[in-house]
């Protein structure tokens, strides 16, 4: 990214705007035998004399193009990525070597488990780590995100209640919550109950007390919360849900900031989720492969999906379980990830994992308190491994949280997570991660502390932004609303 506001990037035209007719990617020598007739050999419907439209263009031209969209991308390869609530830490590249080893790479999910022993071993192991950093007691792979782990997680809850006799009807969620919750439970048919966050961000034991009945099948709690914040209260809430007969789920998609340091298993919670493409640097973005493995308590074990993996006899074997919730995706799920993940978990080993969730705190209240000067923060921290500032200062020259986000663009930074969460009007939410150097961060703050000045002082700067880009301000609910997909010629 270029931060010289003079150099603006250029639009790179569709394929199909390109080229010349009867320009071609390759050529090939005539046929030195007949040809054949596509369509009497394949049908008519099955073959075309020529599409229209069809860009006719060249090998470079392609590869051009491509490149050139390529550099116009962001990611955390190329600069700080502090989009909250996502952990887009570096992925290191040695989870890329292990993943494509090719004894990994080539093998088949449907190929003998004799011969599948070193990878059936590698997730009987990953499995072990995952238990051992949250503290439950087994843990299923196979979901391929943190919004499917949710999903799996729910079944297993709605499994178990039914077993003691009542599905039950409700499943209590803070307002704090990411969107995914709300909707798992509704995949689940349960009811939400929306619990209220008081102005401290927390969660409150009374709030939950005054929600909980013998018809809640689960409260669901992220911890950190999506304000940064550590539930402190969590074992006196896990406590008033279980009096009642009910289960608390741990939304983990935070745990970049406990790992090593606290176990969910040891504070009263049920079954969790993980996301490996966050804490565990799997790459993710672009809707790519990720990974949300789910972990239970003992009493929810014989629910897991299976098959799951063993260790008997000094073999590695693959196995079922009658009481099961079935398959949640095929195999074991996305096996490449798990590799990454145990890469990267066996590199740092357990006290670099611990020591990696509480650099992701520091650099999180470095900026903030960097950065609480010149912009307004809810919470004065200290928090946990992101922060949130809003645009209250800001908003008496006529910016907003969205013009600040826009005009980090033009500093070279992909734009922090904003309007979220939504108990927080105007919300900048920063997750530097720990991958961030000292030098890193400080210019970063220092974009932020100069786009504030901006603010102030030429507010068009900041409204206007950004600059460099292609394309400025896009019409993002009509893209997301009205999507076009595909080209087609005029
Ligand atoms: C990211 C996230 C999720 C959903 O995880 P996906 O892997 O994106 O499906 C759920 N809860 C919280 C708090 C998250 O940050």
């Amino acid at each position: 990214m270029n931060r010289d506001p003079r150099a603006k990037q250029t639009l790179e035209p569709l394929l199909f705007e390109k080229g010349s007719p009867g320009r071609r990617g390759y050529s090939l020598p005539p046929a030195d035998v007949p040809a054949a007739d596509a369509a009497a050999l394949y049908g008519k419907e099955s073959t075309r004399e020529a599409v229209e439209g069809f860009p006719e263009i060249s090998e470079i031209d392609v590869v051009r193009h491509y490149t050139r969209l390529s550099r116009q991308n962001y990611g955390v390869d190329v600069g700080m990525y502090p989009l909250g609530s996502c952990t887009m830490k570096y992925n290191p590249k040695l989870n890329e070597w292990a993943a494509r080893l090719p004894e990994f790479a080539r093998s088949h999910p449907l190929q003998p488990v004799e011969i599948s022993q070193g990878l059936l071993e590698l997730m009987y192991r990953l499995e072990q780590i995952l238990c051992e950093v949250s503290g439950m007691a087994r843990v299923t792979l196979q979901p391929a995100a943190g919004a499917q782990g949710e999903l799996t997680g729910m079944l297993m809850v709605r499994a178990y209640q039914k077993a003691k006799g009542n599905p039950r009807k409700k499943v209590l969620i803070p307002d704090t919550a990411h969107g995914t919750n709300p909707a798992s439970c509704t995949l689940c048919d349960y009811e939400v109950v929306s619990m209220k966050t008081g102005p401290t961000g927390l969660l409150e034991p009374r709030e939950v007390a005054a929600h909980m009945d013998e018809e809640v099948a689960a409260l669901m709690l992220t911890n950190p919360n999506t304000c940064g914040l550590f539930e402190k209260h969590i074992v006196e809430i896990a406590e008033i849900v279980h009096a009642k007969g009910g289960l608390v789920y741990f939304d983990g998609a935070n745990l970049n900031a406990l790992m090593g340091v606290a176990k969910p298993g040891h504070r009263g919670v049920d079954v969790m989720h993980f996301n490996l493409h966050k804490t565990f640097s799997t790459p993710h973005g672009g809707g790519g492969p990720g990974s949300g493995p789910v972990g239970v308590a003992e009493p929810l074990v014989r629910y897991l999906p299976t098959p799951i993996v063993n260790h008997r006899e000094g073999a590695y074997v693959i196995e079922e379980l009658p009481e099961s919730i079935g398959k949640v995706k095929s195999f074991n799920g996305h096996v490449g990830m798990h590799i990454r993940a145990y890469a990267f978990a066996l590199a740092l080993g357990g006290e670099g994992l611990a020591d990696s969730s509480r650099h992701a705190v520091l650099n999180a209240n470095y900026l903030l308190a960097k950065l609480r000067d010149v912009y307004h923060a809810p919470y004065p921290g200290p928090v946990m491994h992101e922060c949130i500032l809003t645009d209250r200062k800001q908003n008496a020259h006529g910016v907003k949280t969205l013009d600040i986000a826009k005009r980090l663009m033009d500093y070279g930074y992909h734009p922090p997570t904003i309007y979220f969460p939504l108990v927080v009007p105007g919300a900048l939410m920063i997750e530097p991660t720990e991958s961030e150097s000292l030098e890193t961060l400080d210019a970063f703050a220092d974009s932020m502390r100069a786009i504030a000045a901006e603010a102030a002082d030429w507010p068009e700067l900041v409204t206007g932004a950004p600059f460099t880009t292609p394309v400025a301000r896009l019409d993002e609910v009509t893209a997301a609303r009205k999507p076009i997909l595909r080209w087609l010629p005029e």
